[in-house]
């Protein structure tokens, strides 16, 4: 193998993880016990949100109503307004949510 070809097969691969990682970072899933997550109380399901801590929480009340989060039809996680980096679920909550208009 020639060092143009060695090298081109060194930088493609370089490229490739960098985009990998690029990826696994963009497609992160919020954790619930991430501190601002928590702090907000976020849920991967709007069904387990603390009622009692949060009286405003409404069962209609989820990630992919919620005028903060950008999801698209039939996505099941999506990238918020309020967590960079991170993806929330279409059927999460926190307590920061906000109608998204019709
Ligand atoms: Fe979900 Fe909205 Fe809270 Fe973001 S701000 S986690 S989209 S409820």
């Amino acid at each position: 193998m020639n060092r143009e070809r060695r090298v081109f097969i060194l930088v493609a691969g370089a490229i490739s993880a960098t985009a990998a990682a690029s990826l696994a970072r963009a497609q992160a899933h919020l954790e619930e016990k991430d501190p601002q997550a928590a702090a907000l109380g976020y849920v991967e399901d709007t069904a387990r949100a603390d009622e009692k801590k949060f009286p405003q929480h409404a069962a209609s009340q989820t990630c992919e109503r919620c005028a903060l989060g950008q999801f698209k039809t039939g996505e099941s996680y999506a990238n918020c307004t309020l967590f960079a980096g991170k993806q929330v679920s279409a059927k999460g909550w926190c307590s920061a949510f906000v109608k998204r208009a019709a």
